[in-house]
């Protein structure tokens, strides 16, 4: 967080509202507890003991509605991808997605005959972050998050919510 003002020995900082909203946002990042296939073990590898994505302050959240991150970790089927969007949909603002996986990002494996499989979840909901590969590794998952972080650390709320 940048601080405008510091008036030294006074315990006093000044910060644009903004910023320390920002700073509060990008300091706890609430994923919805939510995966659809193969991409998602990988996403809860990064989540358990070893990669440790708590200490980041991303808590998987069982509800959309306490959620402004949500993950799509696997292969968005047609028959998914209204459950995708109903999800989106339930989360309050400001809200971040992030695609993990070849799957999600363009359809995967599945880009040329998968008859069943949507070419790239950002047909049905706008993506903040990619993450590539198949699957990627927990440690790119938290790549992903640090670049959430730029995002929002770099975001105007207030006017954001004011011209909304
Ligand atoms: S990208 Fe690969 S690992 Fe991930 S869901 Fe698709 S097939 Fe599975």
């Amino acid at each position: 967080m940048s601080t405008d003002t510091q008036a030294p020995d006074s315990g006093i900082i000044v910060a644009k509202l903004d910023d320390l909203l920002n700073w509060a946002r990008l300091s706890s990042m609430w994923p919805v507890s939510f995966g659809i296939a193969c991409c998602a073990i990988e996403m809860m590898g990064a989540m358990a003991a070893t990669y440790d994505l708590d200490r980041y302050g991303v808590f998987p959240r069982a509800s959309p509605r306490q959620a402004d991150v949500i993950i799509i970790a696997g292969t968005v089927t047609f028959k998914m991808a209204d459950r995708i969007r109903l999800l989106y949909e339930q989360m309050p603002e400001p809200k971040y997605v992030i695609s993990m996986g070849s799957c999600a990002n363009c359809g995967g494996p599945y880009w040329q005959h998968g008859y069943h499989v949507v070419k790239g979840v950002d047909k049905i909901i706008p993506v903040d972050v990619y993450v590539q590969g198949c699957p990627p590794r927990p440690e790119a998952l938290i790549g992903a998050f640090l670049e959430l972080q730029k995002k929002i650390s770099t975001e105007n709320t207030i006017n954001k919510n004011v011209n909304t």
